[in-house]
């Protein structure tokens, strides 16, 4: 088993969290071993790492959607695919294009495919809503976590924790100045440095400030993507890398 960190619903008030790493799964190198990024990679080596973290996670089913950079969120259900031990043809899917996923139901696991983007997870473990968001250098300036605290507002959510998973650092995330400064203008909490003293952005810092002003309690489990071998990474492997993911399941009720 390879998650970097794993709550399991019978611990975290029926919640289950977790973010993988890149080993535990089948795939082979550059995308060794437990690659969730389709199209590269084999598409049977993929499919099952799939069923692992289905099983894993003791769902049985994941959800997955294509993701943009963008802060659409798609509330799973009927209509979706879904991967794992029943339904391993990733052919057909990812067919919803969503950068967040929100949930009520018990059966079928969330995951958001990350490769230094910041994977959140969150949960209001007393109403039972749970949600999984891509926050990018993009998606975070746009919204896409106001995006997905709105959705599971509208399913009843009051209470929210927030797990944010491990991404790129500033040290390793220097950027050409218009950019960092047009991040930092938007969300000053992004303001970073990077190992060699010069502009960079701070995905975390960001993530963290949208969070708390929000009202969200937040648990930071994040080394950064670049720095940790365990983990896959867009920049330090120059774009021939896999996606690990981070999840969230709720697990039978009464299981808190
Ligand atoms: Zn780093």
């Amino acid at each position: 088993m390879a998650f970097a960190t794993l709550l399991a619903p019978e611990v975290n008030g029926g919640v289950g969290v977790a973010f993988t790493d890149r080993w535990g799964g089948v795939s082979e190198p550059p995308y060794d071993t437990w690659n969730f990024g389709i199209g590269k990679d084999s598409s049977e080596h993929v499919s099952a790492n799939f069923a692992l973290l289905a099983q894993a996670t003791g769902c049985g089913q994941v959800a997955i959607a294509a993701q943009c950079h963008g802060i659409d969120v798609a509330r799973v259900g009927e209509g979706f695919s879904f991967f794992g031990k029943d339904s391993l043809d990733l052919a057909h899917a990812p067919t919803v294009v969503a950068d967040a996923l929100v949930s009520v139901s018990t059966d079928v696991a969330l995951a958001m495919r990350v490769a230094d983007c910041v994977p959140v997870v969150l949960a209001d473990k007393g109403k039972r809503v749970i949600a999984v968001a891509h926050a990018g250098r993009v998606g975070l300036l746009a919204g896409v976590l106001q995006a997905t605290l709105e959705a599971m507002r509208r399913e009843g959510a009051k209470q929210i924790t927030a797990w944010v998973g491990p991404h790129i650092g500033p040290e390793c995330y220097e950027v050409p100045l218009d950019m960092a400064q047009a991040a930092w203008e938007q969300l000053p909490a992004t303001r970073g440095l990077s190992a060699a003293g010069t502009d960079a952005i701070d995905l975390g810092g960001g993530v963290c400030a949208v969070l708390e002003a929000e009202g969200v309690d937040v648990e930071r489990v994040d080394p950064c993507t670049s720095c940790d071998p365990r983990f896959f990474s867009h920049r330090r492997d120059r774009g021939v890398t896999g996606r690990q993911v981070g999840v969230v399941w709720l697990g039978p009720s009464g299981s808190a």
